[in-house]
C-alpha cells in the first residue's frame, strides 16, 4: 500500500539504496505497532562535511554494526526540492530500526539534519517537518510525538533540542510577524508572559488607567503571582494621570524571561522563582515541561542538559549564578 506520506513531492524513497549490511526485522504488529513519531536530530553540523544520509548509514553500519541506517525517515536541509527540505525514505516502516533502544518497536524513528544546539531551522526545513507530520497523521502511522530526550531512559540526550512541537503548530512563526490575539471581551486583558501591572497600565491600559486602578479591579489578583493566561479587568480611570516607573535601570523584570538570582536546586520551595526558571529554559528549548513551580526531576534534568551544552565543566543539576548567566546570555542570543 502506497501511504500519504510517500506522495509528498519532496519525498525521495532510498529504501535499499543505502549502505546496509542485511536488513532489521519486522516489527511484531507491522506498522500498528508504532505508537510515537520520535524526532530526532543528527548533531552533526549542517555545514560540515558527513552530514548527509550516506555517511549516517556508513557509520550506523560499518562502526555500529546494525544492519542499516537507524531512521525511518530523514530530513535533508542541504537538499531542496520545490522549496522544501528533501525527505528521504531510508528504512521502511514496517521494519524494527534501531535509533531508541528500549522503544525501538514502538518508535518511527525521523532525523532532521543538523545540530540545532547552533544551527537554525529553516523555512524550507519546518515546511518539510509540517508536511512530513500531518501526512503521517493522516496516515495513522503514530498517535505520539516525542523528541528523543523524552522517551523513556534517554533524558541525557542533547537530541532533539529544536521544538518539534513548535514546528508543527506555528508555521514558520519566528519568520512572520506576530498577530497579537484580540481581547474578546472588551475590558479583560489576557496575561501575556513577562506582563507586570505596570507593564499592562503602560502599554496596554485605557486611557489614564493607572496600576492603582489595576488592582482596585483586581481585588484578588496578587499583582507578584501574575500568571500567563489568566484575564484580568482594565477596570475604570480613577486618576487623570498615568504614573511612570521612577528609575527606567534594566532591571530583571524588564525581560520577556526574568531570572531569578537565587540558588535553585531539588527541594527548593520558591515557586515564583522556579517558574521563572521553568519558563526560561523552555523558552531556550531545554524543556522541563509546564512551569509549575517544582524542581522535580524534569526541571533537574533540563538545567543538566543546559550546562552539559553550555557549562560541561559544571554539571551538577543546579541553579546557580554561573548558570544564571550562561542562560541569559543564550536567552539574549534568542532575542529575548
Ligand atoms: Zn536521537
Amino acid at each position: 500500500m502506497t501511504y500519504k506520506f510517500q506522495q509528498l513531492p519532496q519525498l525521495v524513497d532510498k529504501r535499499g539504496k543505502l549502505p546496509s549490511k542485511g536488513s532489521y526485522g519486522k516489527r511484531a504488529n507491522g506498522v500498528k505497532s508504532i505508537t510515537t513519531r520520535v524526532w530526532h536530530h543528527s548533531l552533526t553540523k549542517l555545514s560540515a562535511g558527513g552530514s548527509n544520509i550516506v555517511s549516517f548509514a556508513n557509520f550506523h553500519v560499518g562502526t555500529n554494526g546494525w544492519p542499516e541506517i537507524a531512521y525511518h525517515l530523514v530530513i535533508d536541509p542541504n537538499t531542496i526540492i520545490n522549496g522544501k527540505a528533501a525527505i528521504y525514505y531510508c528504512v521502511d516502516i514496517s521494519k524494527r530500526s534501531y535509533h531508541v533502544g528500549n522503544s525501538n518497536t514502538i518508535g518511527l524513528g525521523i532525523c532532521v539534519i543538523g545540530d540545532y544546539r547552533t544551527d537554525k531551522l529553516s523555512e524550507a526545513t519546518i515546511r518539510s517537518i509540517i508536511d512530513l507530520h500531518k501526512a503521517l497523521m493522516a496516515d495513522g502511522i503514530g498517535k505520539y510525538d516525542k523528541a528523543h530526550n523524552e522517551m523513556p531512559g534517554y533524558s541525557w540526550k542533547a537530541c532533539c533540542v529544536f521544538d518539534y512541537n513548535k514546528a508543527f503548530k506555528d508555521v514558520l512563526s519566528d519568520m512572520l510577524p506576530v498577530v497579537k490575539q484580540p481581547d474578546l471581551v472588551p475590558g479583560l486583558y489576557t496575561v501575556q508572559e513577562g506582563d507586570t501591572f505596570w507593564s499592562i497600565a503602560l502599554k496596554d491600559g485605557k486611557e489614564g488607567i493607572t496600576v492603582e486602578d489595576l488592582i482596585a479591579a483586581n481585588p484578588d489578583v496578587k499583582p507578584s503571582q501574575l500568571k500567563v493566561g489568566q484575564t484580568i479587568k482594565f477596570g475604570t480611570a480613577k486618576n487623570t494621570y498615568t504614573p511612570t516607573p521612577e528609575t527606567p535601570k534594566k532591571e530583571q523584570s524588564a525581560y520577556k524571561y526574568p531570572l531569578p538570582s537565587e540558588v535553585l536546586k531539588t527541594g527548593s520551595t520558591d515557586k515564583a522563582a522556579i517558574t521563572q526558571l521553568q519558563n526560561a529554559l523552555n523558552a531556550v528549548n531545554f524543556k522541563c515541561g509546564t512551569a509549575d513551580g517544582i524542581y522535580g526531576a524534569k526541571t533537574k534534568d533540563a538545567v543538566t542538559r543546559f550546562q552539559k551544552v553550555y557549562l560541561p565543566y559544571e554539571v551538577d543539576g543546579i541553579y546557580g549564578q554561573n548558570t544564571k548567566n550562561k542562560l541569559q546570555a543564550v536567552l539574549k542570543s534568542k532575542g529575548y
